[in-house]
């Protein structure tokens, strides 16, 4: 067996800041969140993640750990140079900052940066729910929906890097607006949002929407409001679902997200709808739901297992 190495690991979002040492057996040092602050803008952000590395490559050095490389995921859109494309408003300045080639230059370590729902997909198949799975699709319903299509045990990143937009594919012509421009968007239905919407729509109590926990509590407990809600909800996640199952013929999804701490009785829920819409011959010995289990440790351990050095 080789010596034990290890990764810098940054999980970038716009609330925390997400970062340990990441062996190459999958063990997860000094892990620690930092509150992003993004509102201070981009320069402020950087110096914070240059302190943050720094900080893990002095631990590193202490104890006596080689390092491989800095293995970042961050919200907003990557492109296969490692240069935030596009980022919304929860991180003013992001877009267009090419953070691979400015870590590359302050530490003088191999980087690499990929979005941070591609870096849960990857941190689950590497050591948590998929593990080992060559062929999965991940979802990560949130505020929004995010996507990351694995093909081979590595990222379908498609033309540019940017392969995984399922939360803004149209499931409802002249739909619901979305924050991308266009109507009807699946994320505006299936999002932890969109629940929050469909909530109110049918009438549920302040309670339940402002903790999808309450919901689902009382359907569990057999309330017939709830439990007509979840059975919706889980019918707008199937339509997405069939969709990709349609369009890739993939029977096996991970599903990411703190909503997927309901494990089998919101995956239920989604399973039946789901097995109605798919066509038979794409059903197989049947299509496969994980929910996430690494929790908030996927990220990083995600954005280091593609350090090169790290898998080997
Ligand atoms: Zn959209």
């Amino acid at each position: 067996m080789s010596r034990q190495r290890y990764a810098i690991a940054i999980d970038l979002g716009g609330t925390g800041i997400k970062s340990a040492l990441v062996g190459t057996d999958g063990s997860v040092e000094h892990f620690h969140t930092v509150p992003t602050e993004a509102g201070q803008g981009r320069e402020a952000l950087l110096s914070k993640l240059f302190r943050l590395i720094a900080d893990h490559r002095r631990t590193a050095e202490q104890e006596g750990w080689p390092l491989l490389g800095i293995g970042v995921g961050t919200a907003g859109t990557v492109d296969s140079f490692g240069t935030v494309a596009y980022a919304t408003e929860h991180l003013p300045g992001w877009t267009g900052t090419p953070l691979r080639k400015l870590l590359e230059q302050e530490f003088g370590l191999p980087c690499v940066v990929v979005n941070d729902v591609h870096a849960i997909a990857l941190g689950e198949q590497w050591q948590g729910a998929a593990q080992g799975m060559a062929n999965l699709i991940c979802v990560a319903l949130g505020t929004g929906i995010g996507g990351c299509i694995i093909r081979n045990g590595a990222i379908f990143a498609g033309d540019d890097g940017y392969a995984g937009g399922f939360g803004h594919h149209i499931i409802a012509m002249g739909g619901l607006p979305c924050s991308c421009g266009n109507r009807g968007c699946w994320e505006n239905y299936a999002s932890v949002s969109g629940l929050k919407l469909l909530m109110r729509e049918q009438g549920a109590p302040g309670l339940w929407i402002e903790n999808p926990r309450e919901l689902f509590a009382q359907a569990r407990g057999g309330d017939s409001l709830a439990k007509e809600i979840v059975a919706l909800y889980g019918e707008r996640i199937a339509i997405g679902l069939a969709n990709l199952t349609h369009t890739l013929n993939s029977r096996h999804f991970l599903l990411a997200g703190a909503i997927t701490g309901q494990g089998e009785f919101l995956l239920e829920n989604i399973r039946e709808p789901l097995h109605r819409m798919v066509m038979p011959v794409y059903q197989g010995d049947g299509i496969h739901l994980y929910p996430a289990g690494l929790g908030e440790q996927a990220g990083v351990m995600g954005a280091a297992s593609i350090v090169p050095g790290m898998r080997e």
